[in-house]
């Protein structure tokens, strides 16, 4: 695909594919609508956080890549590295074969500070990102003065909502609409930098949820939305395949045309792009 596409990946900590159509969440419908989407993409076992966010821009799974468990801040076991000094993440692999492109990783719980290597541009924390509008403006302003090629942007809830007051619930389901209103404040930066008619939107998530835990294997838990919306992608399309969260690094390096290193499983769903692209 051309180089001139950019990408945006918006990530819900916890976000069960149950929970959409019973969510007022307007920009996901939408870019579900207007894109391609699948509400069975499986995230990997467990059904718990660092496991899956590494999964997410590490394209394996964590036989391969060696974080195992919801807090896993170093492998669990020897892995291959690169020489950033981490497992291959889509972020080395942009920087490493496309060293032009500019990426931007934005992350609300703190040790998300360990799955990006110095690979992208621009790294930073922002606390509160799921509860203030303040910080997801912080990530429109970048993009509208950066004009990043790729953004990765992780949300923290609504996680801790799911613990507390239970997934699939009235809180859970307020602070999804949030999560969805402060994802518009980023759409609206990409509209406002000039790229939006270029750029690929991702939604999804790392895990969903039960009651108040995850980490079991319940479609609840296991299912995970995963929305493609923008340059290129079909529309009103519903995913056919079986996609994995580590299917996602590797749509985007399919995007990108970064070749994927040998530790990577992940596959990219091609069937979301239409025909000539
Ligand atoms: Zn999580």
């Amino acid at each position: 695909m051309s180089n001139k596409t950019k990408v945006v990946l918006i990530g819900f900590d916890a976000w069960g594919a149950y929970s959409l159509p019973k969510a007022d969440m307007p920009l996901a419908k939408r870019m579900a609508k207007n894109g391609s989407s699948a509400m069975n993409a499986r995230c990997i076992r467990p059904s718990k956080s660092s496991c899956n966010w590494t999964s997410m821009v590490m394209g394996a799974n964590p036989d391969i890549h060696g974080y195992i468990d919801w807090d896993t801040a170093v492998p669990a076991f020897e892995t291959p590295v690169d020489h950033y000094g981490l497992f291959p993440t889509i972020f080395a692999l942009i920087k490493d074969q496309k060293p032009e492109l500019k990426t931007g990783y934005f992350y609300e719980w703190d040790l998300m500070r360990l799955f990006c290597p110095d690979a992208a541009a621009h790294k930073e924390l922002l606390p509160g990102l799921s509860y203030d509008s303040a910080q997801a403006e912080k990530i429109a302003d970048y993009i509208r003065k950066e004009k990043p090629d790729f953004t990765f942007v992780q949300f923290d809830e609504p996680d801790h909502c799911g613990h507390k007051a239970g997934h699939d619930t009235a809180p859970y389901y307020e602070l999804l609409s949030q999560l969805d209103s402060f994802a518009a404040i980023i759409e609206k930066g990409v509209k406002d930098s000039g790229d939006y008619d270029d750029t690929i939107f991702i939604l999804t998530s790392d895990h969903g949820g039960i009651e108040k835990d995850h980490g079991g294997d319940t479609p609840m838990e296991r299912n995970i939305p995963l929305i493609f919306c923008g340059k290129n992608i079909k529309t009103d399309y519903t995913i056919k395949s079986m996609v994995m969260i580590y299917d996602i690094p590797a749509t985007i390096a399919y995007i990108f045309g970064v070749r994927p290193p040998q530790p990577w499983i992940g596959r990219p769903v091609t069937e979301i792009f239409k025909l000539g692209t």
